[in-house]
């Protein structure tokens, strides 16, 4: 076995095999491999190359400090990034050919300048809110601000390449909202073909979207959770319905295994007692690494091939499990979760102990966990 304390390893076969079936579910459109957040925890770099030998056309990430990363990793394709903060490194953005993302005046205004300083046209995506209430252009700003980009594209100084949006709740099966956003959007595509905009990719549709709502897919398809192989949420079901594999495995080696007596209180707090004579293991992993404090008590892990529950506190390194009767020795391997086929839990399994998504279970794997690429 691996010798770290705790390892994530990634199944990059699983990344690529989950980008050909999400292209095969939306096969009229391209697809931007969503890789932002070190895609998801996953490791950016290695995801984003294995994404596009498997066919992702473009990559999305949040921050342009992200995409530039890619870019100075060697990757030339298309790439967006959408988080838009004033002062930000648009400059560079544009010099390095990436897509901007724009959902009002101020970041037209700023986006423009970074064009004239780059000496290059800036690549824009004009951004509605269609309902979702976070970024996006509001539907009374929508005509002043695609009128704006018009001119500006006109002058040659930026080229709209992109209308989208975003939707709320297409993880929730049937939500009334996702008609509504799908026709406001319709409405902000008309009105920027009315401005006389001609963009090359319209899009608004995240995992559950790409999964379930075909009428969302438009030119490009916008996946995260669902490239590496995790279910957007419950409501939709486990991941191997759409043919997808998780592609991270948590794995750590047991630090130490004791015997204890019964009533022998655990981890801080003492909110666990020793039920009988046991063992305990401890597993050196805990919040620091991204295990969540709130599955304290709950959050399963394999040991000698069963599920095990952490006994008493998450602590910032460690956390113990209750082996029972049962045998174990320093060095053993715990799965706290990976593709589930092999007996061990799920990240969805530590969503639901921990009270969250399973997005936040992958995604906060700490820095200092070392992730191993397959
Ligand atoms: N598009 C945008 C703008 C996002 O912020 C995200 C992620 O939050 C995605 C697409 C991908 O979403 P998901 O991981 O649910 O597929």
């Amino acid at each position: 076995m691996n010798s770290s304390r705790v390892t994530a390893e990634i199944d990059l076969a699983a990344v690529r095999s989950n980008v050909r079936a999400l292209r095969a579910l939306a096969p009229g459109a391209a697809l931007m491999a969503v890789v932002k957040a070190d895609a998801y925890g996953h490791g950016m770099l290695p995801c984003a190359r294995t994404a596009r030998a498997a066919g992702a056309a473009w990559l999305g990430t949040a921050t342009p400090q992200e995409a530039l990363a890619l870019r100075a990793a060697g990757d030339t394709g298309r790439l967006l990034c959408w988080l838009w903060t004033p002062g930000g490194p648009w400059r560079e953005a544009v010099e390095a050919d990436v897509d901007v993302s724009v959902s009002g005046m101020w970041a037209l205004r700023e986006v423009v300048a970074a064009a004239r300083q780059a000496g290059r046209p800036a690549r824009v995506h004009l951004k509605a809110d269609t309902g979702l209430g976070r970024s996006g252009c509001q539907p009374a700003d929508w005509p002043e601000l695609t009128a704006a980009a018009r001119e500006a594209e006109a002058a040659g100084v930026i080229r709209v390449a992109g209308v989208w949006s975003h939707l709320a709740c297409a993880d929730e099966p049937g939500h009334p909202s996702v008609p509504r956003q799908l026709a406001a959007f319709d409405h902000a595509l008309a009105a920027a073909s009315a401005a006389g905009l001609e963009p090359e990719v319209r899009h608004i549709a995240n995992s559950a979207a790409v999964l379930t709502l075909p009428e969302s897919h438009y030119d490009l398809v916008r996946p995260g959770i669902a490239l590496y192989g995790i279910s957007p949420s419950p409501e939709l079901g486990t991941p191997d319905r759409y043919g997808l594999r998780p592609a991270m495995t948590l794995r750590a080696m047991l630090a130490s295994v004791k015997k204890v007596p019964g009533g022998h209180g655990v981890s801080y707090g003492l909110h666990y007692t020793t039920p009988g004579d046991t063992t305990l293991a401890l597993v050196p992993a805990g919040y620091a690494d991204g295990i969540p404090r709130h599955a304290s008590g709950g959050g399963p892990v394999l040991v000698a091939g069963k599920w095990r529950q952490v006994a008493g506190r998450v602590a910032m390194d460690q956390f113990v499990v209750d082996l029972g009767g049962d045998e174990a020795a320093a060095g053993d391997e715990a799965v706290l979760f990976g593709p589930g086929d092999a007996g061990e839990p799920t990240a969805e399994d530590w969503a639901r102990a921990a009270g969250t998504i399973a997005y936040e279970i992958v995604t906060r794997i700490g820095a200092r966990v070392p992730r191993v690429h397959l």
